[in-house]
């Protein structure tokens, strides 16, 4: 009996850290067409998309993952929508995103025309579509920016 207890207790145990610990947390599939998250390299005229790459006097403070302009954006797991997130102060063709979040993360996708800005999305289920990347960057590798709320590296969990 106090054997069982004892189990009980530990299984209760290692079910809430799993609950809990955000670490672990592995994104799904962003966009249709890279199902296994291919991140971007570096281009010739743009610079990387590993968190931390130069951007001029600035850090990348993010990381990008490869998506065809007009790409299907899909949830990477459930999540929650959290409003919209704006990556540049003065507008262009790709200046739209969202903030999201989930499995213990907070985190916003940017160049993307999300459907709708609040609500619960199930994993896979749309967000919205790649923006026109080519238009504003000729010849970069189109891309979703990923960024966590906490500025800090997403790269972990991919
Ligand atoms: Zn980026």
């Amino acid at each position: 009996m106090r054997l069982y207890i004892l189990l009980s207790f530990l299984l209760l145990a290692v079910f809430c850290s799993s609950l809990v610990d955000a670490s672990r947390v592995k994104f799904g599939t962003l966009c249709s067409r890279n199902p296994s998250n291919r991140q971007r390299g570096c281009d010739k005229k743009y610079g990387c998309g590993h968190y931390g790459a130069k951007r001029g006097n600035r850090k990348h403070m993010g990381l990008d993952i490869m998506c065809a302009d007009g790409d299907t954006v899909v949830a990477p797991f459930d999540v929650k929508l959290n409003g919209r997130s704006m990556p540049y102060s003065q507008n262009n063709a790709i200046n739209d995103g969202i903030n999201l979040s989930g499995q213990g993360l907070c985190f916003k996708l940017f160049y993307v025309k999300p459907d709708r800005y609040s609500g619960t999305l199930k994993k896979g289920q749309r967000i919205g579509r790649m923006l026109p990347m080519q238009r504003v960057y000729p010849g970069i590798t189109s891309h979703v920016h990923v960024q966590m709320c906490d500025r800090s590296d997403p790269t972990k969990y991919f």
